[in-house]
């Protein structure tokens, strides 16, 4: 039987550096013979400080029309293609509840965690360290609260684990990372492979990661984290993917392998 086509790492213009009206990341999506489509833009943080504006996500007050977009359009396209509604988002100790208080009402299908920072963002100058002068410290603060954030029960997949900067020993990074692909695997929560570091040939994927991750024995997920509608119609940079994880001896998840974890959202 042929896999269902699935992508659950979509954007959209309201985080305001994606583009496109929602319907193109349909359209595309549908041209590209995606089955499943899920929406998971970058969600509102709600940090104490209301001085402090992270430009680079939704603003909360776009929330509520995001969600009737992708629901209008669920409906619309109900006999082409299954949209879900969701938020990729950080893991903010300090701001997670309100965060929480502020999706419910939405219903979401799921959301994704992209840690991009770590601590609470808007009250630490760590997570805006230079890249490549990341040490241990950091490296161990970022896996800490990556698992912290799992362990909420309300993530689906981990987008690009893989994206925290480190240049330091190989020892080091081996230790925490297994500990974090270990963590991951215990929970059956999969690793995104993401599309979007690959094709602009970001510090992630890494390599050295996957092949912890194929060590360990973790399930991958591929997202195309499309930020522009015509990301969707590359189902041949899709294919390298999945090759290289073929390569690396790492299992794609199919969709109906995955688990939304949606009930306490
Ligand atoms: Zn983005
Ligand atoms: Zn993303």
């Amino acid at each position: 039987m042929e896999k269902t086509t699935y992508n659950l790492h979509t954007h959209t213009k309201r985080c305001n550096h994606a583009e496109g009206e929602d319907r193109e990341y349909v359209e595309a999506a549908i041209a590209a013979g995606i089955e499943v489509l899920g929406f998971s833009d970058h969600c509102p943080q709600f940090f104490p400080n209301t001085d402090y504006y992270s430009y680079f996500r939704m603003r909360p007050d776009l929330a509520q029309e995001y969600a009737e977009s992708v629901r209008a359009l669920q409906k619309e396209y109900a006999a082409d293609i299954k949209i879900l509604l969701g938020f990729e988002t950080e893991y903010y100790p300090g701001t997670f509840d309100a965060l929480m208080e502020f999706v419910r009402p939405l219903h979401l299908d799921y959301m994704i965690m992209g840690q991009h920072f770590i601590a609470d963002e808007h009250d630490e100058n760590k997570y805006y360290d230079a890249f490549g002068n990341r040490g241990e410290v950091y490296l161990e603060h970022y896996v800490k609260q990556v698992k912290e954030g799992l362990d909420k029960g309300v993530f689906t997949y981990l987008a690009h684990p893989d994206n925290v900067y480190f240049h330091g020993p190989e020892h080091v990074y081996r230790k925490q990372m297994v500990s974090l692909c270990e963590f991951a695997k215990e929970r059956n929560i999969p690793l995104e492979f993401n599309m979007l570091g690959y094709v602009n040939h970001r510090n992630y994927p890494d390599e050295r990661f996957w092949k912890i991750a194929a060590s360990v024995g973790n399930r991958a997920v591929i997202g195309y984290d499309a930020h522009l509608p015509k990301a969707l119609l590359r189902g041949d940079v899709f294919d390298e993917c999945q090759a290289v994880l073929n390569r690396y001896g790492i299992q794609t998840m199919n969709f109906e392998e995955i688990v939304l974890r949606n009930e306490k959202l």
